[in-house]
């Protein structure tokens, strides 16, 4: 069933769990997942960003993923990852996605707070939840934003964010970097519990693809609520088609193969951050 990123967040943090978003791009990958989830009876994320919109179109990830999630034994929520422009987020909202990410994390903070605050509005009343991010997850292997350039969330910031706001969830940038890591992260988690101590509002990880299983485990105890995955599926559903293609093997034979390694990753995941069992 699709229900809101707020509902589906609602006991994460008293009950020491994580929902993951796995973003998904193709029909394996987001059949996978769903199959992870209604297996371990856990409550899921899937969505696409604005960055992998080239795959495809907003219009039509809305049409595969939320006929999917209307489906499904287990409460899902349909969320646009990192929405940079105004007007995508806003045509998500609109197309029924029942989570969406304004990024605006790049902008000076009063201007987070107040074009966060306008598409909190727009969203709410349209049932949709929002989520925003203060300090900056930098990303991995690019020239010009390196993992160096990771801006960390302040406890003090991000109560005040999370006041002045109104969105229902808080990316916080804690050590981790988007993409695939060139060197160990190292992870601030003394900041996360800070953060976690004077700020309610469930927190986000993002960039979590490559961290350990012990790292995962850290992340929740300190107060994250939903862990975002790209990277990991998206190299395993390649891996998965190259590891098994032959001449005679065509998209049809390999897509089974593709959804089922995506289900074993997931499951996985899942088992790691404690959701299983909780739908
Ligand atoms: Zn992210």
């Amino acid at each position: 069933m699709l229900v809101t990123l707020q509902e589906i967040l609602t006991d994460t943090r008293k009950n020491k769990y994580a929902v993951g978003l796995f973003n998904c791009v193709t029909l394996e990958m987001t059949k996978g997942i769903i199959m992870a989830a209604e297996e371990k009876r856990s409550p899921v994320i899937i969505g696409p960003a604005e960055s992998l919109l080239p795959a495809a179109t907003l219009e039509e990830y809305a049409d595969m993923m939320l006929g999917i999630a209307k489906r499904a034994k287990v409460p899902v929520a349909v969320h646009f990852d990192h929405g940079f422009s105004s007007e995508l987020v806003r045509k998500a909202i609109d197309l029924g996605f029942s989570s969406v990410m304004y990024d605006c994390s790049m902008l000076p903070f009063s201007e987070n707070v107040e074009n966060t605050r306008k598409m909190a509005a727009y969203a709410h009343s349209r049932g949709c939840s929002l989520e925003a991010e203060i300090g900056h997850v930098g990303s991995n292997g690019s020239a010009e934003e390196s993992i160096a350039k990771t801006v960390y969330t302040t406890p003090e910031d991000a109560l005040r964010f999370a006041a002045e706001s109104n969105c229902d969830a808080l990316a916080v940038a804690i050590g981790t970097a988007h993409g695939v890591y060139t060197e160990k992260p190292v992870l601030s988690i003394e900041v996360l519990k800070e953060i976690a101590r004077s700020c309610t509002l469930p927190l986000v990880l993002h960039g979590g693809s490559g961290l350990s299983d012990a790292a995962f485990k850290e992340c929740i105890e300190g107060g994250i609520s939903k862990i975002n995955i790209f990277t990991h599926n998206n190299l395993t559903a390649a891996r998965t088609a190259y590891l098994n293609y032959s001449d005679r093997t065509g998209a049809f034979e390999l897509m089974p193969l593709i959804a089922a390694s995506i289900m074993k990753e997931t499951m996985h995941l899942i088992d790691v951050f404690c959701s299983a069992g909780r739908a």
